[in-house]
């Protein structure tokens, strides 16, 4: 049995940030990383000839965000601002967007409401009549879409937070992809004398107050006084049999239950590299009535509804995102038919040829991260009264099994990247004795 003083499970941003800090702090660190490659839903790939420093996973810094960018900068890693032109593709053609009917009364009716409910209840409670469609189903297609949330389930209070705190701050991509940072983190505790162990699947842990024992799916056997557990919401919901899920003995069945009544969302991203961008061109022009070479978002009532570009970079990518719902019920859709309706989704906005459309792929990639057995779905979304069960989960069992991840982040940056490494840093820094 390999010892350390502290096992981490997970080498996504959590687990990495929240090793550096231990390892720093003179602990050793042992990392348990079930694939190939540390990161997580962090995976920048460099095919050589297509897909240049291409996001799979996270892609954008959401605003000046405090954590990420002082990573940034003490590792000497550029970022560029990714900042460009919102585009609108409703009812077969461009438009600007005017909004919805209703738009005014919902943000007042957000202030007032006094209990938290699921948005779709609140919809449903507050803006009952037919009218209020459209209003209804931007608000459904936006939770699903930038938080992957079921609206079921997802809270109106949190959507409230988070729009009426939408403060328009900049974003930014990491020159030369996110993996910049897994690579300098990963660097920083193989320095402070961490280890980390790929294709180290955990399936079991025993535990007793001051002491555990990791099992891996391999048989391998580690042991350690505490466990820091880094791993996606999705895959600790997930049942016992699938792979990547594991189980607890004793089992920790308060803990368990938090973990089950909070959200974890659905997305799948979708990649294509063309020729060129067919987008900026003349029959676009005519069509949109503006050229689009400054496009960057392009939001749409298609399948397959939420595009971007590479803008400001001149790129021949464009990015497809289906989030929430609509995505979770193409969990195990192949990904040639996703592909099809991706392309049928450009061919119907863009009024080209699906065939001639095809041709012009060079690359393409489609990333079900709700298919993948290490993620299964996207990021945590709050569910109603979200805040009681992070509350549950911040504390540790028997100052033994510490959890963290991007669901245990209060903030207007849930499910980011900043989330993750601040958690990470949290919670190990609970770890180091005073
Ligand atoms: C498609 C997509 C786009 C996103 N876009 C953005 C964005 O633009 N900006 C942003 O800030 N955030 C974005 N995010 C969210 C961001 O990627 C995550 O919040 C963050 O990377 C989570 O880090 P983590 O360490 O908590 O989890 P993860 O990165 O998921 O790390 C957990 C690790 O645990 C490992 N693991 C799983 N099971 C086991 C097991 N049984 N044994 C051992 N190891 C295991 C996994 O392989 C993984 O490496 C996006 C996420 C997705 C999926």
């Amino acid at each position: 049995m390999t010892k350390a003083d502290i096992l981490i499970i997970g080498a996504g941003a959590t687990g990495l940030m929240a090793a550096v800090t231990l390892a720093k702090a003179g602990k050793m660190v042992i990392v348990l990383e079930a694939r190939n490659r540390c990161g997580g839903r962090i995976h920048t790939i460099n095919q050589g000839l297509f897909f240049k420093d291409t996001e799979l996973g996270a892609e954008f810094i959401h605003g000046d965000l405090p954590v990420t960018l002082s990573l940034l900068k003490e590792a000497g890693i550029a970022f560029d601002t990714a900042s460009g032109e919102m585009v609108h593709y409703k009812n077969g053609k461009f438009n600007n967007d005017e909004g919805v009917e209703g738009w005014d009364l919902l943000m007042q009716k957000l202030k007032t409401i006094d209990k938290d409910i699921s948005i779709n209840e609140f919809l449903d409670r507050e803006f009952g009549s037919e009218a209020y469609h459209d209003l209804k189903n931007s608000v459904r297609q936006f939770a699903a879409g930038y938080d992957s949330a079921d609206p079921d389930r997802g809270s109106t209070f949190a959507l409230r937070n988070e729009w009426l705190n939408d403060d328009e701050d900049a974003q930014y991509r990491v020159k030369g992809g996110y993996v910049k940072i897994v690579d300098y983190l990963e660097d920083r505790i193989k320095n402070a004398g961490g280890s980390i162990f790929l294709n180290s699947a955990v399936k079991e842990i025993k535990w007793k107050p001051g002491y555990v024992k990791v099992i891996t799916n391999d048989g391998v056997v580690y042991g350690a006084g505490q466990l820091l557990i880094a791993l996606p919401l999705g895959v600790l919901q997930a049942d016992k049999d699938q792979l990547g899920a594991l189980t607890f003995n004793p089992q920790i069945s308060e803990q368990m239950a938090a973990i089950n009544q909070m959200g974890f969302g659905a997305v799948i991203k979708i990649l294509l590299e063309f020729d060129e961008p067919f987008w900026i061109d003349k029959q676009t022009e005519l069509q949109a009535g503006k050229n689009l070479e400054n496009m960057i978002f392009l939001l749409s009532d298609e399948e397959i509804p939420t595009w971007w570009t590479q803008t400001p970079d001149p790129s021949p990518v464009i990015t497809g995102w289906l989030g929430g719902p609509p995505a979770a019920a193409k969990k195990d859709v192949p990904d040639e038919e996703v592909l099809r309706q991706s392309l049928q989704s450009l061919s119907n906005i863009f009024k080209r040829n699906i065939e001639d459309l095809k041709a012009k792929v060079v690359a393409s990639r489609i990333v079900n991260w709700t298919n993948d057995p290490f993620t299964m779905g996207s990021y945590a979304y709050d569910t109603v009264n979200a805040s009681a069960f992070r509350e549950i989960l911040k504390q540790p069992v028997d100052n033994t099994l510490f959890f963290a991840g991007e669901y245990l982040y209060d903030g207007a940056a849930m499910g980011t990247v900043e989330a993750a490494l601040t958690s990470g840093e949290e919670v190990a820094k609970k770890m180091i004795p005073k």
